[in-house]
């Protein structure tokens, strides 16, 4: 018997009605980069850094270095402070430099459409360049972080040991048609109820679709052995009141001998 292909309309559509509204955090690419250089810079800082610092840092340096020619200007040192809540801040200001001025050098101050010379520039991954093409230009793209490869596994549509084959997989089985959707709505979820440690799977909407979810509820092993609940340990019989602790019983034992 074939196995029922995954339901990625359903899932999709359930975490869109999830987050249309209420309190939620918002993946930053989704709401605020305003132009392709802006996803490409932004998704540069975000390696290696939690969200909320992304957002603080891109926020900071696009208000004063809004594009390519204007960053491409800026030595390192001036750039150093405005991005210093990333982490590696001295590293990521010389690559930030040094892409915008490729851009200029070699791209008429333009980020480019396709992977091939995407992947070219300074810093640049698969997932880079990939959020460039979704995000910037709306062009189909899977970008994989953290949260796209996690969740993936969580709901047992990949098995992978690192982003990059999660990329490949889901390339190979998302219909096309999802990919724009694809990664916002998982990051979004990854911030808010999938969150890496013990994933809120009782509130979760797309719960009856997941592997890990469906494992949780009826006592089975997840996908991910770190999805597992920790073991119970056996409870501790209680000290007789009153009763000799362990110390004066060794000692009355001691006494006797
Ligand atoms: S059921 Fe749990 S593990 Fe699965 S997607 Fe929802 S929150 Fe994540």
């Amino acid at each position: 018997m074939s196995r029922r292909p995954f339901d990625w309309e359903a899932v999709l559509d359930a975490l869109s009605a999830q987050y249309r509204a209420g309190d939620w955090r918002v993946p930053y690419l989704r709401d605020h980069a305003e132009s392709p250089f802006q996803v490409l810079i932004g998704t540069i800082l975000s390696q290696r850094t939690r969200d909320a610092n992304t957002d603080r840092a891109s926020l900071a340096l696009f208000a004063r270095f809004p594009d390519a020619p204007s960053l491409a200007r800026a030595r390192p040192s001036e750039v150093e402070p405005l991005i210093r809540a990333t982490g590696f801040y001295r590293v990521k200001a010389r690559v930030i430099v040094a892409t915008a001025r490729e851009l200029l050098g070699r791209f008429g101050g333009e980020v480019p459409r396709e992977l091939a010379p995407l992947l070219t520039l300074p810093g640049v991954g698969p997932k880079t360049a990939n959020c460039v093409l979704v995000f910037g230009y709306g062009i189909p793209g899977v970008p994989v972080d953290t949260h796209v490869h996690r969740i993936a596994n969580r709901l047992g549509v990949v098995r992978t040991r690192t982003p990059e084959d999660t990329e490949e997989r889901l390339r190979a089985t998302v219909p096309q048609r999802y990919w724009i959707p694809l990664n916002p709505l998982l990051v979004q979820h990854g911030q808010n109820l999938c969150r890496p440690h013990r994933p809120q799977c009782g509130r979760c909407p797309i719960a009856e679709h997941c592997a890990t979810g469906r494992a949780l509820r009826n006592g089975r092993r997840p996908p991910r052995p770190e999805d597992a609940p920790p073991a119970r340990r056996p409870p501790r019989t209680p000290a007789r009141r009153g009763g000799p602790s362990r110390q004066s019983r060794g000692a009355a034992g001691r006494r006797s001998r």
